[in-house]
């Protein structure tokens, strides 16, 4: 059977990898988390005093580009791939609320972003994939088959990310993770470059109130119709 691209954008929490490993799961096709490309270069800027709460270095991290080396790894346990930053993985890492506070000023530099668009290019060429992230549909892969744009209140996306990081044994507080996900949805809407919008023909589906499976369901329904066309 013909394989196909699924895009999957949206703000920050909105449950686009947990929709997307269950979608690569199900049509067994390959999930790529490209948030995760960018929580890793900003843990490297992190790791070399490139970044911190009042200043950022840019044109030192634009000169290190070439030193960092993002890889994924399938985790058979896990049922996902991990990611690795020069060998070594991070996957737990790049999860922690610092790195979300740094984030969107790392992944709003054009440097940064060709890198990794490069990357996302390679890894989708053979479709057969499930990508994540805020310009999938817009400027990874404007041809996918099948696009998604999911979105939720501020309040419920916090809530999900607040529960993800107590479980983690993470000690925040809701309003920090609430201020978190606010300044993002702002960077990520309003960048210059690659700008976090829906794309005009993406399916826009708000999950505020919905199961998961409920959501997984609707999408795998709009790929079975997409697969039975090119019948
Ligand atoms: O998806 P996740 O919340 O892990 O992404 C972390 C950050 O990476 C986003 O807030 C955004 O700044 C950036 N990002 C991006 N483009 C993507 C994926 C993520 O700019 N395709």
């Amino acid at each position: 059977m013909k394989k196909i691209t699924i895009a999957i954008d949206g703000f920050s929490s909105t449950g686009k990898s947990t929709l997307a490993k269950h979608l690569a799961n199900h049509f067994g096709y390959t999930y790529v988390d490209s948030g995760a490309m960018y929580r890793t270069v900003t843990l490297y800027a992190m790791q070399h005093g490139l970044i911190d709460e009042n200043n950022f270095d840019k044109e030192k991290l634009i000169s290190h580009l070439k030193n960092i080396e993002i890889s994924f790894i399938f985790n058979k346990a896990l049922g996902f791939a991990e990611v690795y930053l020069n060998g070594v993985n991070v996957e737990n890492e790049i999860r922690s609320l610092e790195v979300s506070n740094h984030v969107s000023k790392v992944a709003a530099v054009s440097e940064v972003r060709s890198k990794l668009v490069e990357q996302q290019h390679k890894m989708g060429k053979n479709k057969g994939v499930v990508m994540d992230g805020r310009d999938i549909g817009t400027v990874v892969f404007p041809d996918a088959e099948l696009k998604l744009f999911l979105t939720a209140s501020a309040e419920t996306r916090a809530k999900r990310r607040f529960n993800e990081l107590k479980k983690r044994g993470d000690n925040v507080l809701f309003e920090d993770v609430l201020k978190n996900v606010e300044e993002r949805d702002y960077i990520d809407s309003h960048r210059k470059d690659s700008p976090l919008v829906k794309a005009d023909d993406a399916k826009e589906i708000d999950n505020s109130n919905m199961t998961k499976e409920d959501q997984f369901e609707i999408a795998k329904n709009l790929v079975d119709k997409i697969l039975e066309s090119q019948k």
